[in-house]
């Protein structure tokens, strides 16, 4: 069963995307409080260029993935060619690994330098909504797309598998930065599992501590079993050093060369 409602999301796995984006839109702009509405447009014009570009300059994630699980599955060499564990068990590997991988990769994007250059990018945003998902520089995305392709190609989990984690994953994201309501009693049984909107924005305070902090995108185990889960709630969205980088948070073009500066800026510091 799970296979066949992968097959069916794969068929139309951007369209569907296209669908929920519209949908978390509407979510942010009924609950956009003192926002106003133009300023929620203009967040999607931005985030989604950022996004398209990112699709067109390093192909994208899920097709890359897909390609490294079936070429590894070609010659023999995935995990997947040594051991047969049945769909589920596919689809929980795959799932029990992508999500240490991602936990990892999130760190890294937060420790080293200049995977932090292309990474602050998506943390310069002040607003925070769920069109925030798609912020994120090209040069990111094709560090993003040579570790989860690598992934792909060691594990070679089906496809169907790839394709159904990854729809989860996407509304994940776009539910966690956005602006959907939950009752607290409600969050809080949830969050005993997975990341919610409210322990998404920890993440997203320009306190560092906080910034540093709640780095899985779907389950929580991975922050808590690494000592790195929060859940006082932040003062303040997007970055201290916001300033530094003047409009950057809000102009393309200034976002696209951001992390030069941003690296430019540290140097010129040290000197
Ligand atoms: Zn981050």
């Amino acid at each position: 069963m799970l296979d066949n409602l992968a097959q069916a999301l794969s068929a139309h796995f951007w369209a569907l995307m296209a669908l929920a984006a519209m949908a978390f839109a509407a979510i942010d702009l009924v609950n956009r409080g003192a926002t106003p509405a133009t300023t929620l447009a203009r967040q999607w014009l931005l985030h989604g260029a950022l996004y398209g570009l990112g699709l067109v300059l390093v192909l994208n994630l899920p097709i890359s993935m897909l390609a490294g699980a079936a070429a590894s599955f070609r010659l023999g060499i995935g995990l997947r060619a040594w051991a047969d564990f049945g769909f589920a068990g596919d689809f929980a590997l795959w799932v029990f690994f992508y999500t240490l991988t991602q936990y990892l990769f999130h760190l890294s994007l937060h420790r080293v330098r200049f995977l932090w250059s292309l990474h602050r990018v998506h943390h310069l945003d002040e607003i925070v909504d769920s069109s925030t998902t798609l912020r994120h520089h090209p040069g990111e995305s094709l560090v993003a797309l040579l570790v989860f392709s690598t992934l792909a190609f060691i594990l070679a989990p089906p496809m169907a598998a790839i394709v159904l984690w990854s729809c989860l994953e996407f509304l994940t994201d776009f539910w966690t930065h956005g602006r959907t309501p939950l009752p607290d009693g409600l969050a809080r049984k949830v969050e005993a599992v997975l990341f919610t909107p409210r322990l998404h924005r920890v993440h997203h305070s320009a306190f560092e501590p906080q910034t540093n902090s709640n780095y899985g995108n779907v389950f929580t185990a991975w922050d808590r079993l690494f000592g790195t889960f929060r859940r006082e709630l932040p003062e303040r969205l997007g970055l201290d050093d916001a300033e530094a980088s003047g409009d950057a948070s809000r102009d393309f073009d200034k976002l696209l060369l951001d992390p030069v500066m941003y690296l430019r800026r540290r140097r010129e510091n040290k000197a």
